[in-house]
Formats: structure tokens, C-alpha cells, sequence
């Protein structure tokens, strides 16, 4: 994917409309309250690209959604905690406007100067805005002369204030490119996709293999080893006729994983063993036990220890590997032993040159919670994102970025 950044273009005195992730957890839903930002790390996470606008001349008209409201009435979802926080980092005034568009909001922008900020209201006030209503996209568009896109978990839906803008400006002659948060997003997950160095492993876990089922066909043709592990992988014992006792296990996919176990049996690799409890609790009773001996009142919950040993041995001469959903439940600390093992050995790995690239919610969560996050090449922003792109879907959001 070779996108346009902000840096292959000339920001200089142009306002800049930069769609922003600033979807952050809130101290309060009640209104009355003051309500502030609890978690600071999306906003922390976009000051590259606008740091490197405001060094550069540009005039910023950030937007973003925040939270799922269903109406302007929601008022605890406006963004004017936002705006404070991201008032207070910069050490910079930022103007918060309340309205997304309009007559407030085009006042605003035709006096800006140079280094100006503005922060418009909760892109998702406007009924249009998942629509990808193009009059709101255009009234967006209408405000800036570019577009940057630095969004990278909605980058997978047409909104307007995400491609419906970035199309709109492109109308008119202005560029629009990727800042440097999803340009990070573009080059890591686009090499999991296109041209990966090889060997490439790609390890799958998590809850629900039809989520992902997807994702895991696209990787077998061109991943070299898919290693299955978390839940998903009852699924797949059962289609082998193995007993999984409880353990999580989605009947209707059975055939599918039936399906890819014969088509490409030699590329997918299982636990042997795994850690089996007696309820779904962190203080259920364990033990490992290999696969074909999992009781049928015990639930397997996470991988087992030769399971970890052979998932090393298969990951020891990867140069890319592609980490999707966690391999049991670390909700339990009993259970977070096996994605605490491979995900210490991949940052072991990194230090010897692999490339380790975690996506998915939940993945980053758990190696975040280990500690873990800052040893990967790169942890994706976006779960539903990372997730279409590695199924091979186009990304609306990307797509549309001007082409290098
Ligand atoms: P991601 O968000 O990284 O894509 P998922 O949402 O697919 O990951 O999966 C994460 C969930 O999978 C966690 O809540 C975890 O508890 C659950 N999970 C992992 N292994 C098992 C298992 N063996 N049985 C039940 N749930 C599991
Ligand atoms: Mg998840």
C-alpha cells in the first residue's frame, strides 16, 4: 500500500482537516458532572502528525467521534474533555466548536492563522456521518484545503468525516494523505499482506473462530505456518472427532475448519496439550492434559506447556510473524500462561530481527497487561481494522489516500 503521507506533501499555510481517532474513555456519563478523559494514550498517540503540521504551517481542524451516541443529546459525549487534555499537552490554546458543521464552524475556520486549532464536535452528533452523507462531507470538505487521515480504527467504514471528506477535498484539487499513525498501520500490517519476508508465521487465537475464519483463509495462502490456539482451537479439535468436553467450541464451523484442516493440514499447526479447569472461573481447578485426554466435564481454557515449547520451535526461524487474538483466557491470570510464554518469546525474537506484529483488541490488551507491548515491532490500533485488512478487504479509509 503505498499511501501518500504528510510528509510527500507541502502543508505550508493550508488548513488541514485531520481526521483524528480521539475516541477515549470518559471519567463520567452523567452529564452533570465534570467529566474529563481517563486515558490519554489516543491523544498522546496522534501528536506526531500534529506536531509535525504545526511545525510545518498548517492550520489544524482536527475531528474525531467519541463514544456511540444517539443523538446531539447525548451531551456527555462532547469533546470538549477532549479538547482541554489536548489543550493541556500541547501547552496551546484549542478552540472546541459545538457544532461538527455549520455557521459557528465556518466563521471559525476563515479566521485561522498558521498554527491555529480547532476541534470540532463529536463527528458521530451528525446523523450523516456514518451514512457517509456526502452534504455533510462536503460541508467538511469545505473547511480545509487537505485532508489527513489518522484514524486508522474506523479506516474499515465509508463515514463522511473519513472517506466522504477525504473524496470531497480530493474534488476540489486538495491532496489527502495518511498521517503518521495509520501510515505506521499501512506499512506493518500491509507487509503482513503483500511481499512479507519470509518464513511468516501467523498465530491465531481468541474467542470465536467465525469471527476469523476469514482472516485465517487469506493467511494460509500466504502465511508459511498458522499456528491456532485460544478457543478457536476446539473448534478444529472437534472436527478431527476429539472430545472437548465444555470447552468453547462453535458447532456450525466445524465443517469449515474440517474444510481447511484437508486443504492445507500441512500449513496448520494445533495445540497437543492444553489447560483444562473445571468451570469458567479464575479460581477453577486445572490441570494439563494432551489433547486427546481432555475430560469430558473439564473446558480447556489454555494452551498447555509442550504446546508453548513446539509454538516456539515453529515460530524460532520466522522473519515476520502476525499475532492474532490471545491463546487462552488471560482474563485469569491461571490461564495467561501460554500467551504470556509465546509473547515473551517473540520479544526475545524481535531483538534478533523479526518483525512481531500484534492486532486485535483484546491481543494488545493482553500483551500491553504484560508488559509486553513496547518489545513488539508493532501493536495495531484498531481490532475490527487490522482485522479486515488481514482478511484481504480494502479499507475505505486507506483506499482513498492519495497513491505515492
Ligand atoms: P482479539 O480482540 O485480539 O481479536 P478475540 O476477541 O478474538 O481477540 O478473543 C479474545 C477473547 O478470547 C478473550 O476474552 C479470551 O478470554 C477468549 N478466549 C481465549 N481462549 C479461550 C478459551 N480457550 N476458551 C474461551 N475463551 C477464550
Ligand atoms: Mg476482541
Amino acid at each position: 500500500m503505498n499511501k501518500k503521507t504528510v510528509k510527500d506533501i507541502d502543508v505550508q499555510g493550508k488548513r488541514a482537516l485531520v481526521r483524528v481517532d480521539f475516541n477515549v474513555p470518559l471519567s463520567s456519563k452523567d452529564p452533570a458532572d465534570t467529566i474529563t478523559v481517563t486515558d490519554d494514550t489516543r491523544i498522546m498517540a496522534a501528536l506526531p502528525t500534529l506536531n509535525y503540521l504545526l511545525e510545518n504551517g498548517a492550520a489544524l481542524i482536527l475531528c474525531s467521534h467519541l463514544g456511540r451516541p444517539k443523538s446531539p443529546e447525548d451531551t456527555h459525549l462532547r469533546m470538549d474533555p477532549v479538547a482541554a487534555r489536548l489543550s493541556d499537552i500541547l501547552g496551546r490554546p484549542v478552540t472546541k466548536l459545538d457544532e461538527v458543521v455549520g455557521e459557528s464552524v465556518t466563521a471559525a475556520v476563515a479566521d485561522m492563522q498558521p498554527g491555529d486549532i480547532i476541534l470540532l464536535e463529536n463527528t458521530r452528533f451528525e446523523a450523516g456521518e456514518k451514512k457517509n452523507n456526502p452534504e455533510l462531507a462536503q460541508a467538511l470538505a469545505d473547511l480545509a484545503d487537505i485532508f489527513v487521515g489518522d484514524a486508522f480504527g474506523t479506516a474499515h467504514r465509508a463515514h463522511a468525516s473519513t472517506e466522504g471528506a477525504a473524496k470531497a477535498i480530493q474534488a476540489k484539487g486538495g491532496a489527502a494523505v495518511a498521517g503518521f499513525l495509520l501510515g505506521k498501520e499501512i506499512d506493518a500490517l500491509g507487509r503482513a499482506i503483500s511481499a512479507p519476508p519470509k518464513p511468516y508465521v501467523a498465530i491465531m487465537g481468541g474467542a470465536k473462530i467465525s469471527d476469523k475464519i476469514q482472516v485465517i483463509d487469506n493467511l494460509l495462502a500466504i502465511a508459511d505456518r498458522v499456528l491456532i490456539g485460544g478457543g478457536m482451537a476446539n473448534t478444529f479439535f472437534k472436527a478431527q472427532g476429539l472430545e472437548i468436553g465444555t470447552s468453547l467450541c462453535e458447532d456450525e464451523a466445524v465443517p469449515q475448519a474440517k474444510k481447511l484442516m484437508e486443504e492445507f493440514g500441512d500449513q496448520i499447526f494445533l495445540p497437543v496439550d492444553v489447560r483444562v479447569a473445571d468451570g469458567f472461573a479464575a479460581d477453577a481447578n486445572y490441570k494439563d492434559v494432551a489433547i486427546n485426554e481432555i475430560p469430558a466435564d473439564m473446558m480447556a481454557l489454555d494452551i498447555g506447556p509442550a504446546t508453548i515449547e513446539a509454538f516456539a520451535g515453529l515460530l524460532s526461524d520466522a522473519k515476520l510473524v502476525i499475532w492474532n487474538g490471545p491463546m487462552g483466557v488471560t482474563e485469569f491470570p491461571a490461564f495467561a500462561n501460554g500467551t504470556e510464554g509465546i509473547g515473551k518469546m517473540l520479544a526475545g525474537q524481535v531483538d534478533s530481527g523479526t518483525e512481531v506484529i500484534i492486532g486485535g483488541g483484546d491481543s494488545a490488551a493482553a500483551v500491553k497487561k504484560l508488559g509486553l507491548a513496547e518489545k513488539m515491532s508493532h501493536v495495531s490500533t484498531g481490532g475490527g481494522a487490522s482485522l479486515e485488512l488481514l482478511e484481504g478487504k480494502p479499507l475505505p479509509g486507506i483506499v482513498v489516500l492519495d497513491d505515492k
